[in-house]
């Protein structure tokens, strides 16, 4: 028997309509130079019909790539509306890639159109003549430079066609959005959001069991719109009435704090890195004001225990974590703690990764596919299936990426009944000291826990005796000193003895991935190289 219900099909369009109707005199705020821009929902949704009318015009048809090389701002956010709403595909273009990368990534998708902030021109410049497909550039901001070549300025673009552009009927199947995982090994490879899959895992931002994203919001959106759809806060914010604070390239400690304080975000989104270098900041600026947030998402890598007590002890603010990634859009759990949980527990639920969302499933399996038991102890990889989890790879097969219909996330970890996920390891980054396994993310939590320490990564180095054993590498705060030996006592208090490392090296800061996370496979060639001063103990 069939229902009698409508069928609608999910489109951003229908999201965009919402937004501009419903939340019409809800804020976008940009971060300049000079002070902050603000327009409404409807004034950005005007001007994204008319940015479509001149894509359009431009010769822009359906399916075609069109690209943005901004950083988080209006403009991105009229292209996020824009483009996939016209029945073209936005390509958001890592910014902080390697040239050769970049390159390869626009070849790959065939973009057609770029949409380049002005203050990134330089960084296009060095792949302008490696890029064939690319017809036209639109330059927002003043380009006086002329390193592009014949650009197209942004502004009169947008202005030169009326409001009023017919957003066209779509199959909520078509692409909408494409992003290229940031190639942490091998080339970078596209995953290509639909219009369904977007409008679901918006759905899914705004419930109470993730971040609960909602009209009472204004969310400062520190998580870069070039990777994962900015978490997909973008498309959640004309869904939910949630108002945007863009960044733009004011991602330091100190101006976020000032931000903060200023512009009273109720919500925030980030990766830990940045949460650390805002709690450094603010521990210095008498004016540091937290009291409009609500909480903070934090994601994308493990989130120190010790960050998500200074933020609750020091500010009232609760970290929510959320894991996901490039393939899964990227939320897929959220580690809110149980219902009943006594306060002083609720650290131990929040230092997880997450808490599966409602439409996707998650299993841990063994190497050779056995699926194995919830009981959050048995560690295996995770896989995750769900209408919001892609299912191939852009132009590419990877068949030992996926198994049955699930996506192999790479992560290995151990999930237990409640759906509380914890991550040990990336299978890349894992640790294997005589046959087992040292988490090298928890020696990272715990050693991050003391004083003196500001940033510490963990990475597998080769052993004679052990295959291999841990190598870690410490970033101590300014002004603050420590031994290896006292380090190494800390550690031994808190984690099992032969999971201490032997190999200690103190380094000005952790080399960071294109996404602000610890680069490991830096690290571990700085370490083969002899770059690193490595002293050994115990
Ligand atoms: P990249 O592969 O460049 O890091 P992604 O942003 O897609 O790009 O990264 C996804 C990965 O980030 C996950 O597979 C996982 O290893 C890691 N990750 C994401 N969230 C968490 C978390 N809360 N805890 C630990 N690791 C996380």
């Amino acid at each position: 028997m069939k229902s009698t219900m409508q069928d609608a099909p999910l489109l951003i369009r229908d999201i965009i309509r919402h937004g501009e109707s419903i939340y019409a005199d809800k804020k976008i705020f940009t971060v300049t130079p000079q002070g902050v821009d603000e327009a409404t929902f409807f004034e950005v949704s005007k001007r994204s019909e008319r940015l479509a009318a001149a894509l359009r015009r431009l010769g822009v048809g359906p399916g075609d790539r069109v690209a943005t090389f901004m950083w988080n701002n209006q403009a991105h956010m009229e292209a996020y509306l824009a483009v996939p709403s016209m029945g073209a595909v936005l390509h958001t273009l890592n910014i902080r890639l390697f040239a050769e990368q970049l390159a390869f990534i626009i070849n790959h998708a065939e973009d057609q159109v770029i949409i380049v902030d002005s203050t990134l021109i330089p960084l296009l410049a060095k792949v302008r003549d490696q890029i064939p497909s690319v017809r036209h550039i639109i330059v927002h901001g003043p380009d006086e430079s002329g390193v592009l070549g014949e650009t197209i300025d942004y502004e009169s673009f947008v202005m030169s066609e009326p409001a009023g552009f017919e957003w066209p009927d779509l199959d909520e199947r078509d692409a909408a959005i494409m992003c290229y995982t940031s190639g942490t090994t091998g080339n970078p490879k596209g995953v290509v959001y639909s219009h369904r899959s977007m409008w679901l895992h918006s759905l899914a931002s705004t419930t109470a069991n993730s971040i609960a994203m909602c009209e009472k919001d204004r969310c400062l959106l520190i998580v870069p719109m070039f990777h994962v759809n900015a978490w997909g806060a973008a498309y959640t914010s004309f869904l939910a009435g949630t108002e945007l604070i863009m960044p733009q390239m004011f991602l330091q400690g100190e101006p976020i704090v000032k931000m903060i304080a200023q512009l009273r975000p109720t919500i925030s989104l980030g990766v830990p890195t940045i949460w650390n270098d805002v709690l450094r900041a603010a521990a210095d600026a008498p004016d540091a004001d937290f009291s409009s947030l609500r909480g903070i998402l934090a994601g994308g890598a493990a989130v120190p225990r010790v960050m998500i007590e200074t933020f609750r002890d020091r500010y009232d603010v609760d970290v929510f974590q959320g894991w996901g990634m490039t393939e899964t859009s990227p939320l897929a759990a959220v580690s809110i703690p149980p219902s009943g949980t006594p306060i002083d527990q609720e650290i131990d639920f929040r230092v997880k990764a997450g808490r599966v969302v409602a439409g996707v499933q998650v299993r841990v399996v063994a190497e050779d596919g056995t699926v194995l038991p919830n009981d959050g102890k048995t560690v295996g990889e995770f896989e995750i299936r769900g209408p919001w989890i892609t299912g191939a790879y852009f132009g590419v097969d990877d068949p030992d990426k996926f198994r049955d219909g699930w996506l192999r996330t790479g992560d290995i970890g151990t999930l237990d009944g409640l759906g509380f996920m914890v991550i040990s390891d990336r299978t890349k980054d894992v640790i294997k000291s005589g046959g087992e396994w040292i988490s090298s993310v928890e020696l990272e939590s715990t050693m991050m826990a003391h004083p003196a320490v500001f940033e510490a990564a963990v990475v597998a180095v080769p052993d004679d005796k052990w295959t291999e054993r841990p190598l870690c590498c410490v970033v101590l705060r300014p002004g603050m000193s420590a031994t290896p030996e006292e380090l190494r006592d800390f550690l031994a208090q808190r984690v099992a003895k032969w999971w201490l490392p032997e190999r200690w090296t103190f380094v000005e800061s952790i080399p960071k991935t294109s996404v602000g996370k610890f680069d490991k496979k830096v690290l571990r060639a700085q370490y083969a190289d002899g770059a690193l001063d490595v002293v050994v103990i115990g």
